[in-house]
């Protein structure tokens, strides 16, 4: 049997007809920038996740930059966040010349620990993003509660969690921006590059949305240096289709998380730590993440048995090469390196078969019992 990481193929079956309509529709109508498609996802977008604004962006890339910039940050400023995320998390911080300030990850959630935040606030601290790693979200009542007293922005990078909530809250309720992917492989994938930045504030919606038109307002008069970033109206049609399966799809993600972690408690002892899901969250599983102790090993045999696995992420982001300037190096998060060591992310999709699940476990029992 061979078991894919994601297979997109039977989700793009069952759509096929309303997305050629709606594709369709917006080659006939030749408008192909910022019309009524990319209106009506901004409009649903960000009334799934109760607030005013969004704005529809070229990627969860520029989501995360036009955030940060909307928001002032700029040299010799300091953005807390963690090291255990995508690339984009931080190389949003460093392009704009700020300093990214790590935090070490929460064990169980591989989230920033909201306890070691306050001890990195210096002066010069002006911003937190906290990751929604997996699907699951950060702890937000904390982290809004010491950006509060702090006078600090928290930008939620909810790239991997549209969907998720904290506390009864939905991801994008908490952060002053909050910012999503639109990337195929994310929960609302697009097929393309898009993204979306969510805020219950008018001003930043305002600043955003020139931002996204190269700082331009009124049209080619320009007072700030912007962007070419906008979402484009056939990916917005896409997502629009989409975009109504996504509760459905999230709980078809629940069910496979529940299948999964209940075949893997038995036997297997230490060997292998199924992910948790955290009081007052609601996980969308984006990723269903193990943690083993001898994870390449694991990963060869799985490979020679045709089931696919992906490690987020090997390499956490305060030791990578183009960051050495910010002076970390291994061991200055033992959280985070740990997990980096250990982490393996199981195939997941709405469509992976229970039988599909079955095969994978039975052979991460093999490996171990062999
Ligand atoms: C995917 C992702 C991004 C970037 O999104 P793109 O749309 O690929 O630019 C940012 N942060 C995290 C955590 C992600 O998973």
């Amino acid at each position: 049997m061979n078991v894919p990481m994601l297979d997109l193929t039977e989700q793009y079956q069952t759509l096929k007809e309303e997305i050629f309509t709606a594709m369709d529709d917006v080659m006939s109508s030749s408008r192909f920038i910022l019309g009524d498609n990319v209106k009506k996802l901004e409009a649903d977008v960000a009334n799934y996740s109760n607030v005013k604004h969004g704005i529809g962006v070229a990627s969860g890339s520029d989501a995360l930059l036009l955030s940060l910039h909307a928001a002032g940050i700029g040299e010799n400023d300091e953005v807390i966040t963690t090291a255990f995320t995508f690339f984009a998390t931080v190389g949003a911080i460093a392009r704009l010349k700020a300093k990214p300030v790590f935090v070490d990850i929460d064990p169980i959630s591989y989230n920033i620990d909201a306890n070691k935040i306050e001890e990195v606030i210096t002066s010069k601290t002006k911003a937190i993003i906290p990751v929604h790693l997996y699907g699951q979200a950060a702890e937000m009542d904390k982290i809004r509660a010491i950006a509060d007293k702090h006078n600090l922005v928290v930008i939620e990078d909810a790239a991997q969690a549209i969907g998720a909530t904290y506390d009864g809250k939905k991801v994008g309720e908490l952060g002053d921006t909050t910012c999503y992917s639109f990337f195929p492989t994310k929960n609302l994938g697009a097929y393309g590059d898009g993204g979306m930045i969510v805020t219950n504030s008018d001003d930043l919606a305002e600043k955003l949305r020139v931002l996204r038109v190269h700082g331009s307002k009124p049209k080619y008069y320009h007072h700030v240096l912007g962007y070419n970033s906008r979402l484009d109206e056939l990916q917005a049609a896409v997502l629009n289709v989409k975009f109504k399966h996504l509760d459905s799809w999230s709980l078809k993600r629940r069910e496979k998380a529940s299948v999964y972690t209940e075949l893997l408690q038995n036997e297997l002892g230490d060997n292998v730590i199924t992910p948790k899901e955290l009081e007052k969250r609601y996980h969308v599983f984006h990723q269903y993440t193990i943690r083993t102790n001898n994870r390449s090993e694991l990963q060869t045999f799985l490979q020679e048995h045709g089931v696919a696995s992906m490690v987020y992420y090997p390499k956490p982001l305060h030791v990578q090469p183009v960051f050495t300037e910010y002076g970390y190096k291994e061991g200055d998060l033992p959280e985070t390196d740990k997990a980096a060591n250990e982490v393996i992310s199981l195939p997941m999709f709405p469509e992976l078969k229970e039988d599909q699940q079955i095969y994978v476990v039975e052979k991460i029992k093999q490996f171990y019992t062999k």
